[in-house]
């Protein structure tokens, strides 16, 4: 069988294009500049990487960003207050506030704090509730992303058998309920689930978001499967990055299949400029 490879670096960068497009149309014709503000709270490195890889999508697609960059000994309610401040201004269309937070600060309270109409990274529990019934809403950037994938390769999703593996708030859920609105039947597996193969091997496509290098073999993918790989690990030995699942093994059997890197990874920046356009396009005529 012949494999498709889903190239996700393409993809974003076209996605990236289109937005950038529009943006100098709002721009020409509105006269609204998208902006979007990153706090990262701390110097976590890897935090730090995806804080400066989003302000550069930022700039590519012409987009105003906004940088706060906080020690990591800030309070709390320092970081609530800036969120208020930015909450306000009418020219800030997305707040990010960079995850995960030092200890001393409760991850939740922030997700609140952040106004509905600016939680671009669609975690704001009513923004979760809006996906949940069908409402309009912020979704998710890394769920988002994946559905793009997969319409932009050609994949039909309706009424085909979708086992999606990990059922966490950003990643598994959000996509469950997206492969539902796009009328797959859907699976949600986990870390209980009992014979987690022969669950997969049912699958017409397999969404994998454990967060465990080559956890995904290739006795658990059905020949012809659509295989989608979330993870994002590092390899002790080598250093590399690495998926859910055993590439080498799995990708024969598939019919398409994203690489780690270069499929979902590069996704999440471009649904999240996606994300704050949208918001912008909601002050045209105000
Ligand atoms: P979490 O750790 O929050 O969730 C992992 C999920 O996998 C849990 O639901 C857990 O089950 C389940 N799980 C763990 N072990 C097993 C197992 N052996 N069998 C079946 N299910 C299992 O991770 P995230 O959802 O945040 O992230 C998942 C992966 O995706 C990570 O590698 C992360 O780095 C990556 N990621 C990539 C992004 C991107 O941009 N490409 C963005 C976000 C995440 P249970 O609930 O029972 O504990």
């Amino acid at each position: 069988m012949e494999t498709r490879i889903i190239d996700g670096k393409l993809i974003s960068a076209q996605v990236k294009d289109e937005i950038k497009d529009k943006t100098a149309k709002l721009i020409a014709e509105h006269n609204i500049t998208p902006c979007l503000a990153v706090i990262l709270v701390g110097e976590d490195p890897a935090s730090q990487v995806y804080v400066r890889n989003k302000k550069r999508a930022c700039e590519y697609v012409g987009f105003k960003s906004l940088s706060y960059e906080l020690p990591a000994d800030t309070t709390q309610e320092k970081l609530l207050s800036v969120i208020c401040e930015l909450n306000k201004r009418s020219d800030v269309h997305g707040i990010l506030v960079q995850m995960p937070l030092p200890k001393h600060i409760n991850e939740k309270a922030v997700i609140d704090a952040i106004s509905p109409d600016k939680d671009v990274d669609g975690f704001h529990p009513m923004n979760v509730g809006a996906l949940c019934i069908g409402e309009e809403g912020f979704v998710s950037c890394t769920p988002a992303g994946v559905i793009q994938l997969l319409k932009r390769s050609g994949a039909e999703i309706s009424g085909k058998e979708c086992v999606i593996v990990g059922r966490s708030n950003i990643v598994g859920k959000p996509m469950a309920l997206l492969m539902l609105r796009e009328n797959a039947t859907v699976t949600v597996a986990h870390s209980k689930t009992k014979d987690l193969k022969e669950v997969c091997k049912r699958a017409d496509i397999v969404i994998a978001a454990i967060g465990k290098a080559k956890a995904i073999t290739a006795d658990y993918i059905k020949e012809g499967a659509i295989v989608i790989d979330v993870g994002i690990n590092r390899n002790e030995e080598t250093g590399k990055l690495c998926g859910d699942v055993d590439y080498e093994n799995v990708a024969p059997k598939c019919s398409m299949i994203t690489p780690v890197p270069g499929g979902v990874g590069p996704m999440t920046i471009a649904m999240l400029m996606n994300n704050c356009y949208e918001s912008a396009v909601r002050h045209i005529g105000e």
